[in-house]
């Protein structure tokens, strides 16, 4: 089928009190993995671009990763959704929205509160006229790196400003700081769930949780239920494909060629368990 919004996908998993996977891809061995074991699962399933991955030089362009997108989900019947991942830049977003993404994130994170709010809702004017979605993000999910960012309360969410955040700047999603961080974590995470039971509560909007690499299950599974519809998957998807094709560099494997297929294999053996958070069949 065509490309879902995003914001439909997000309403299904809110519906069914439980959260649809986002993934982090870069290109068509990421990409058809993550379709096809969605497909496979009967599951709703994001890509998302981190346009650091669409530089100059790099990956992938944001054309050709809509392209590749929406033409491997056009020959299954999940819903896939299609989105850009944290950026700040006004003029990437926009152009990112004309080469086809109608679901985007503005990272104002970094702001005042009410930088970000004015940053925001200018972007989800723009968003709105060219029919496409914004994910802002309240309080800072900061970098697993530094322990201190996963554990300094004062850069969590806070539930009083929440409400007034997403109806003052139009956000479609929040992706909310309750103790995750990006990357692998170097102590096991603990997700504050009164925080986000308080955020979930104050607002409307469905609520996403970044920093996906190394969260307990038994955390996520709650989460999950007190109103996480969208997580963010990236840094282990990452690493399996760098250390699958590390192991076939290594084992001095006769055929090239075969590179991509064993990358692929890996993939979707991790995604058939990964994506099985996801508690909705379709
Ligand atoms: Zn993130």
């Amino acid at each position: 089928m065509a490309l879902e919004k995003v914001r439909d996908i997000l309403k299904l998993a809110d519906e069914a009190r439980t959260s649809v996977i986002a993934f982090n891809c870069t290109d068509y061995n990421t990409v058809k993995p993550v379709i096809t074991i969605a497909e496979e699962l009967r599951k709703p399933v994001i890509c998302m671009l981190y346009p650091e991955h669409a530089r100059d030089k790099h990956w992938t362009t944001p054309y050709i990763f809509a392209e590749t997108v929406k033409s491997i989900a056009k020959d299954v019947k999940v819903p896939v959704g299609l989105h850009l991942d944290h950026c700040s830049d006004f003029d990437y977003i926009v152009a990112a929205m004309r080469d086809g993404f109608d679901s985007v994130m503005y990272d104002g994170s970094m702001l005042s509160v009410e930088e970000n709010i004015k940053n925001t809702r200018e972007i989800t004017r723009v968003a709105r006229a060219l029919g496409a979605d914004v994910e802002a993000e309240l309080g800072r999910v900061g970098f697993a790196s530094t322990v201190t960012d996963q554990s300094d309360t004062d850069m969590y969410t806070k539930p009083e400003v929440a409400a007034a955040f997403c109806e003052q700047s139009g956000c479609s999603s929040v992706a909310v700081a309750i103790g995750s961080a990006h990357g692998f974590y170097k102590e096991t995470p603990h997700l504050d769930i009164q925080r986000l039971k308080a955020i979930n509560a104050a607002t409307d909007v469905p609520l996403v949780l970044h920093g996906g690499s190394g969260i307990p299950n038994d955390q996520l599974e709650i989460a999950f239920r007190e109103g996480i519809n969208k997580f963010n998957v990236g840094t282990e998807f990452f690493y399996l494909y760098y250390t699958t094709m590390q192991k076939f560099c290594q084992a001095g494997h006769p055929d090239f060629f075969d590179l991509p297929l064993e990358v692929q294999d890996q993939l979707m053996e991790y995604l058939r368990t990964k994506m099985q958070l996801c508690t909705m069949t379709l």
